[in-house]
């Protein structure tokens, strides 16, 4: 909304209205991919949740996304994501104010000296891989009193550059993050790895989860489907999907 003019209040940062209807096209489009899927698959539409990647976009993309319903959002950069949320936010950080109504998901890589901070701003944080990072992470969570949604990041292809734990570990992660104060076990997420057939991929990650579920039934959730792949992703029973450039259009180049 513009401000009036002379109103004395510094006017809001809002996307132009030819953003704002860019975004709701790929927004419309993505949808409307997440109910063929779902319809293909004999899945209900509520049981997929789009997280919107909103990584290298700005906040005012944010703002846009959230004006047109989207209410979840995922970072991969503390660094970024931090300072854009307090924007989204208001730039209120103090406890009460300015809560987003946005969910906002960490879904790239987390080293531990990153845990304080994004256990301030994330909601949801789908990559622990690792012991130290999900201790880290759930101190911080404690010391400022909140419970942040945990999913364990699964490697589908033992390549530990990529990120995510080999699947054989998966179970005692779960059982870490499930004894640890300040963190949810939620379930389980994964990238497709290149050069594997996503649903191939996407089937190992739903048995891994099958698994997981025999200790932990509450551990539904399966965190998988990008903007290639989202329909494999949904065959074989991912219950959120990370979707960016389909929504957003091309990524501008990382700073
Ligand atoms: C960037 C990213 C996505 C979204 O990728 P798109 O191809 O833009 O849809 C999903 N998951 C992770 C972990 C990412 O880093």
């Amino acid at each position: 909304m513009a401000e009036i003019a002379g109103a004395g209040r510094a006017p809001v940062d809002e996307a132009t209205s030819e953003r704002v209807a860019e975004v709701r096209q790929g927004l419309t489009a993505v949808r409307a991919r997440i109910g063929a899927a779902c319809s293909a698959a004999g899945r209900d539409l509520d049981e997929v949740t789009l997280v919107v990647v909103t990584k290298t976009y700005p906040a005012t993309d944010v703002r846009a996304l959230a004006t047109l319903g989207v209410l979840d959002v995922g970072e991969n950069r503390d660094q970024e994501a931090a300072p854009k949320r307090a924007v989204v936010v208001g730039g209120q950080t103090a406890p009460g104010e300015g809560q987003s109504p946005l969910r906002w998901h960490l879904v790239g890589h987390l080293q531990s000296n990153k845990c304080r901070s994004v256990a301030r701003w994330a909601d949801v944080v789908h990559s622990l891989d690792r012991e130290r990072v999900i201790e880290a992470l759930g101190r911080a969570a404690t010391d400022q009193g909140r419970v942040i949604d945990a999913l364990v990041q699964v490697s589908l292809d033992g390549d530990p550059d990529r990120g995510g734990a080999a699947v054989d570990h998966v179970p005692a992660l779960a059982d870490l993050i499930a004894a640890t104060s300040g963190l949810r076990l939620r379930g389980l997420m994964a990238v497709a790895p290149l050069g594997l057939v996503p649903s191939h991929a996407f089937d190992v990650l739903a048995q891994a989860g099958q698994r997981l579920r025999q200790t932990d039934p509450d551990a539904t959730w399966m965190s998988a489907g990008m903007s290639q792949d989202l329909e494999a992703a949904i065959a074989a029973g991912a219950t959120h999907v990370r979707v960016g450039s389909a929504v957003l259009g091309v990524r501008p180049v990382l700073g």
